[in-house]
């Protein structure tokens, strides 16, 4: 049997469009088998996923965090953890106190340059205290700095820019020893999204792996076949386990919607591979 994974999607509880939930009934209704919840630096959201879930789909326990390498902001997805252990509970604490800080010097920043009000008007976007820079981006487009959610990333928040704050994350390796202290696998999430030199692609997976690291999103949302065969080349070059994610967040924005991502490759060992899952 040919089970559909999807291993990286967002939902309100981080700066996705749909609750735990409605993320659930979309994923059904597409068909996925198997779906990891994986929102930014929380895990807020997996019981509501998993009740939603009853026997028609596997929720795998997931999240996304934040770390920096190189002064770089890169994501590593934390999959099928253990969301009461010790390690991932003190992580979580770090990690929501260093998202707090950074939307704070964020609005202190975008205030400077002319746009006041940030923090306030973050808050009504934001589910919970989960602050992320795409409600900056929906401030940004409905209080009219910026007509899109593009324009909020190119001229405020992307990398570079005066909203892109990333010094409260945490170093790559951090957040690969609190995934494994919390039973899990880490997963290198979109390597092609970082704008990397093949060079210093492998120099990061070489950091990666030497820190831990056993996994690699090959496939994130829909991409070019010459991406996948370059990601697949990583994979076996690092002998690193192969997955799979849309990282769904809305329907709009260009994001994939769940399940609906390229296909992987088959006969690569994937992350799902030791789960023991969907059995019989
Ligand atoms: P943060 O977790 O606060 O650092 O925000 C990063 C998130 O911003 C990513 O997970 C995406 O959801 C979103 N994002 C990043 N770049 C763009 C972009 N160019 N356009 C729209 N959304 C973006
Ligand atoms: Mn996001
Ligand atoms: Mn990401
Ligand atoms: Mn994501």
């Amino acid at each position: 049997m040919n089970y559909l994974y999807d291993l990286h999607t967002h939902s309100n509880c981080s700066d996705g469009q749909l609750s735990p939930t409605e993320l659930v009934t979309l994923a059904i209704a597409n068909k996925v088998d198997v779906l990891a919840l994986t929102d930014h630096d929380t895990v807020v959201g997996i019981a509501e996923a998993e009740a939603a879930a009853g026997n028609d789909l596997h929720i795998i326990s997931g999240i996304e965090f934040s770390s920096v390498w190189k002064g770089r902001n890169i994501h590593v997805l934390g999959l099928n953890i253990d969301i009461e252990s010790p390690a991932l509970q003190s992580a979580l604490e770090i990690q929501a106190k260093a998202r707090f800080d950074r939307a704070k010097t964020i609005s202190e920043k975008l205030a400077k340059v002319g746009v006041p009000g940030a923090w306030e008007g973050v808050q009504h976007y934001a589910t919970g205290d989960n602050i992320g820079r795409p409600h900056f981006a929906q401030y940004l487009v409905d209080s009219g700095y910026v007509s899109n959610f593009a324009q909020a990333f190119k001229r405020y928040l992307g990398a570079g820019k005066i909203g892109d704050v990333k010094q409260q994350w945490p170093e790559l390796e951090t957040v690969i020893a609190w995934i494994n202290a919390a039973g899990g696998t880490a997963v290198l999430a979109h390597p092609d999204k970082y704008d990397l030199t093949r060079t210093k692609l492998y120099t990061l997976l070489q950091d990666f792996v030497d820190a831990g690291g056993t996994g690699i999103e090959v496939i994130s949302g829909n991409q070019q076949p010459a991406v996948t065969s370059k990601l697949i080349r990583a994979a076996l070059d690092f002998s690193l386990l192969v997955s799979c994610g849309s990282d769904f967040h809305s329907s709009e924005n260009g994001w994939q919607t769940p399940g609906k991502m390229s296909e992987l490759p088959k006969g690569y060992k994937t992350v799902w591979d030791d789960w023991n899952i969907l059995t019989g």
